[in-house]
């Protein structure tokens, strides 16, 4: 087979900052069942899918996937029947899939159509892993693999699995099926079940330091066809990311395809409104500004909120802000006026709403009750 079959392999290889992790791993001794978990969007999910090619991978020298194959074949068109995953549909783009068209920029499907204006209850529905699903996947790994060799099951977002399903994950955990290899991913670790996380291997992926994943980040995005950024854009979005470049190449794609349905599009815009809202201090329009973001997820504008106010503490005890580093005279300014205990005070309040922050959108008023909270902060 020709290298042109697998045009999507050289640009889907393990992050940089993945490398060590990826060579610590001995093909020889794949536990049962790997937790992968870290930040998200540092490339876990392709790390993931990289590496259930290579458990997949039926060639037989050492250096897996060898992308040759007919398992590598099968699992890059998306059709390799020992391969099961449990996403929801959110992340199923994520997915290998047939796509010989064109190996020009990376394809985003749009969004749905009933996507657009679906309730809220509805969106909840598609990031959640469904019961049946799960029930059917772990009951066909009863039936022997379909080409004799490993079978992977690959689940993301560990968290998003309800209760029940869980609970059949488990059992099938306690008692793994002969030659099948659970890989877990997770976001938050912490949140997920301890019986679980007890019967995986760990394996934490870190997150890249700041000159290597923007270096990795402007290398991708430079190999899509006909998108110009602007460098300093670009910094500028990673750091208000947290640093996550896989996240800030999927908002450059998606928007680089006009497709401003998309969930992380429509944070970026609000996160980017929030801050310039926070950057007023004393003088927010708190009421405007929630009109404006509210739609926005909620966990999301969390995190935005979070890293500015650590941002301001961090100044106002005189060091350094670690994520916002352009706005640094607007964080002295504000840290001049910023009352320490009622600074401390919204924190813990931001801290007590991201305990329900799996709720996708926030209510306007939440959202308001909390800006109106960090006015306070500055008055007096
Ligand atoms: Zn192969």
């Amino acid at each position: 087979m020709s290298d042109a079959m697998f045009p999507m392999e050289q640009k889907r290889p393990v992050a940089p900052w993945l490398q060590s992790l990826w060579e610590g791993l001995d093909f020889n001794k794949i536990p049962n069942a790997i937790l992968l978990h870290g930040q998200s969007g540092i490339g876990k999910f392709p790390f993931a899918l990289e590496l259930a090619k290579a458990l997949l991978c039926e060639a037989n020298h050492t250096f897996k996937p060898c992308n040759q194959c007919e398992a590598c074949h099968w699992f890059y068109t998306g059709n390799h029947p020992d391969f099961i995953t449990l996403v929801p549909e959110t992340h199923r783009k994520l997915l290998p899939q047939a796509d010989y068209e064109s190996d020009d920029a990376p394809k985003r499907s749009k969004g749905s159509k009933e996507d657009s204006d679906g309730e809220a209850s509805e969106k909840q529905e598609k990031k959640n892993i469904s019961i049946e699903e799960t029930r059917s996947a772990i009951e066909s790994l009863a039936i022997g693999s379909h080409r004799g060799g490993n079978r992977v099951i690959l689940i993301y977002p560990l968290e998003l699995l309800r209760s029940d399903s869980a609970n059949t994950l488990l059992k099938s955990l306690e008692e793994p099926p002969a030659n099948t290899i659970f890989l877990l991913l997770a976001d938050r670790v912490d949140r997920v079940l301890p019986t679980i996380r007890s019967r995986c291997r760990l394996l934490t992926a870190p997150r890249p330091d700041r000159l290597d994943g923007l270096a990795w980040l402007k290398t991708q995005l430079s190999n899509i066809v006909g998108l110009k950024v602007n460098e300093s854009d670009v910094e500028t979005i990673y750091d208000e990311q947290g640093g996550a470049p896989y996240s800030v190449l999927d908002s450059f794609i998606a928007r680089h395809n006009k497709d401003d349905k998309d969930e992380l599009t429509i944070a970026i815009a609000a996160s980017r409104l929030l801050l310039q809202s926070l950057s007023q201090g004393a003088r927010i329009p708190w009421l405007e500004t929630a009109e404006k973001i509210h739609k926005a997820q909620y966990a999301y504008l969390l995190a935005t909120m979070q890293r500015w106010v650590s941002d301001l503490q961090l100044v106002s005890q005189g060091g350094s802000p670690r994520y916002y580093p352009k706005h640094v005279a607007t964080l002295r300014g504000l840290a001049q006026t910023a009352r320490v205990i009622k600074l401390l005070q919204f924190w813990k309040s931001l801290l007590q709403a991201r305990r329900s922050e799996n709720h996708p959108l926030a209510s306007r008023i939440q959202i308001e009750a909390l800006l109106s909270q960090y006015q306070q902060v500055f008055e007096g």
